[in-house]
């Protein structure tokens, strides 16, 4: 199917309706990977409470902070549904460690990015084999990057369909949704952390400046990317 033939079809619909669609369209091979950041629990909630039929991972890379799996746990309570979880290969997190020790991603860009490669960008590609539709939860105020994209692209590079459901929505739609539905949200979220990744490379922001900006804060400012969005 050819991308402006796919927006088509979705043009008019619901998040829920294109949520729905989508699964039929690519059935058993939709996926939806969430970090269990606030837009993530948007769009469990709408999988979930909807029973629809998209695969729902989480990367967990081994240096997540424990209030990530308070709302893991949280999560797949209040739903009664499972979350895949997807671990980096052991002996390349052994053989980083063993060299580099276990800080190595402060010492350079280079390093930062093998470790995210490692811990998340392989273990996201073993999750994405055979699918042909990857549902993620960015939103294009979250950073220069990101409003570059659209809600509903075609990755060359990995061979499928993207859909962000919340690609339009504010920072305040996000947390009146939260609220409203009483979803469970990482309790960092209210201490700054609006974009929560490994509790090493991770630090609270000042509302208003680049939601990035709380990651790898150590490195220049540009793209804060691990590399799983960024083609
Ligand atoms: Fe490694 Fe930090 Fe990337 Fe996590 S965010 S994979 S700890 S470099």
């Amino acid at each position: 199917m050819k991308l402006k033939e796919l927006r088509d079809q979705l043009s008019g619909k619901s998040i829920e309706e294109r949520l729905e669609m989508l699964a039929s369209l690519f059935p058993g091979q939709t996926i939806f990977t969430s970090s269990f950041g606030v837009e993530d629990q948007v769009i469990t909630e709408k999988i979930f409470s909807n029973n629809l039929p998209i695969k729902v991972i989480t990367l967990d890379t081994g240096r997540l902070f424990p209030e990530t799996y308070e709302v893991f746990s949280q999560t797949i309570i209040k739903y009664r549904k499972k979350i895949e979880v997807y671990f980096p290969d052991y002996l390349s997190v052994e053989k980083l460690v063993t060299e580099k020790g276990p800080f190595s991603f402060f010492d350079s860009v280079e390093n930062r990015k093998e470790c995210c490669r490692i811990r998340k960008v392989v273990p996201l590609r073993r999750a994405l084999a055979g699918m042909s539709c990857w549902i993620s939860g960015i939103r294009s105020e979250q950073s220069d990057n990101r409003s570059q994209m659209s809600d509903i692209e075609y990755d060359e590079e990995k061979k499928l369909y993207n859909y962000h459901p919340l690609f339009d929505w504010s920072l305040d739609e996000v947390e009146k949704y939260i609220r409203e539905k009483s979803i469970p949200y990482n309790p960092l979220y209210d201490k700054g952390y609006l974009s929560i990744g490994c509790e090493p490379c991770t630090r609270p922001i000042i509302k208003g400046r680049d939601f990035r900006s709380g990651r790898w804060w150590w490195e220049n400012e540009g793209n804060k990317e691990c590399g799983c969005h960024v083609k």
